[in-house]
């Protein structure tokens, strides 16, 4: 265990030279929940390397930069109101959950993968983080509405479900472009008359977002 926390801290360093984690605040969340809690043990000893793993159902845990990307992004804050569609391991829930400081609802479409990061988060003591199986194109009403919605699968277009259950001054960040592989990482801004304002932050490679809002099985 110590071996793979030094190679972890090791990352975190990297990460942090290179510009990508930014904060303190995301900072503390990487060396609080290391990747190699949220993976399978035959993957454990890769998960401080910067690239994506497997998890069941053909799925994969993202790269650590992207969801350093993603966090410093979304700019979380103690008691904000957060939603994750696509749970996958359950490590961005449970980064998102150490920076929100409270409960942190998240969405996941495979029954297996809903198990598999219950049992993750578990193990890892994370106690604020419920994982829900569902559609997560279609949001999340029960919470709504959110502050922040981290989308970490790629979508064909914007889920107007998710616009309509952001806060005014809320905000959206998702990738959204090709099914295989491309997306543009959007950051969708709900102004207060309801418009939205989107920023483009460059290109990403996501899993597809499957669902009513998302693209067909
Ligand atoms: N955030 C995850 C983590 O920390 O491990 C990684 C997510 S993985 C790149 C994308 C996940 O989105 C997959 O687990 C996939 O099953 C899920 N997904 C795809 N479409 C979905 C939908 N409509 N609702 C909820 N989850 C979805």
């Amino acid at each position: 265990m110590d071996e793979l926390y030094e190679k972890w801290k090791r990352t975190v360093e990297m990460l942090e030279w290179e510009g990508i984690i930014k904060s303190k605040e995301v900072r503390e969340a990487f060396l609080r929940y290391p990747r190699y809690l949220f993976v399978e043990d035959r993957y454990k000893k890769y998960a401080h390397l910067d690239e994506p793993l497997p998890i069941p159902a053909g799925q994969t845990v993202s790269a650590p930069h992207m969801v350093a990307i993603m966090l410093e992004l979304a700019k979380l804050k103690p008691g904000i109101n957060v939603l994750e569609i696509g749970t996958g391991s359950g490590w961005n829930a449970a980064l998102i959950s150490y920076l929100v400081k409270r409960d942190v609802y998240t969405i996941e479409r495979i029954p297996e993968l809903v198990e598999f990061a219950k049992r993750n988060l578990e193990r890892a003591g994370v106690k604020n983080v419920h994982v829900i199986l569902g559609d997560g194109t279609r949001g999340f009403p029960p919470r709504a509405p959110y502050d922040v919605i981290i989308v970490t699968a790629g979508a064909p277009k914007v889920p107007d479900p998710l616009i309509e259950q952001l806060k005014p001054g809320g905000r959206l960040i998702i990738p959204v472009g090709s099914y295989h592989m491309w997306q543009e990482l959007l950051e969708v801004i709900k102004k207060k008359d309801g418009s939205v304002e989107i920023k483009s932050h460059g290109g990403v490679a996501f899993v597809p977002l499957i669902g009513e809002y998302g693209w067909k099985e």
